[in-house]
């Protein structure tokens, strides 16, 4: 995964590039939590819980909220009956 820390005191920044729109994003973890993340095998939620689980998101899968959002909403909003079964028209 496209990352790196930074570490300021007792503040780690992880930076994220997601792998869908390259946007980076620079989350601010506890390096306490950090560490505890990366040895624990702990679930991320325990280990971050002042994050989002947007931000969460991003750590697991490198992908970040507003892309893991259109991912669900257009499978959710594909209606079945708008599928043809032979092909379709070019719609221009
Ligand atoms: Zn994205």
């Amino acid at each position: 995964m496209d990352a790196y820390e930074a570490k300021f005191g007792n503040l780690t920044i992880l930076n994220y590039t997601c792998r869908m729109c390259k946007k980076s994003y620079a989350l601010k973890v506890k390096t306490e939590d950090y560490t505890d993340y990366c040895n624990s095998g702990k679930l991320i939620q325990n280990c971050f819980p002042y994050l989002s689980a947007g931000e969460r998101e991003l750590i697991i899968s490198g992908i970040c909220d507003t892309c893991f959002t259109d991912m669900f909403k257009d499978e959710e909003s594909e209606p079945e009956e708008n599928m043809p079964e032979s092909y379709e028209y070019p719609q221009q």
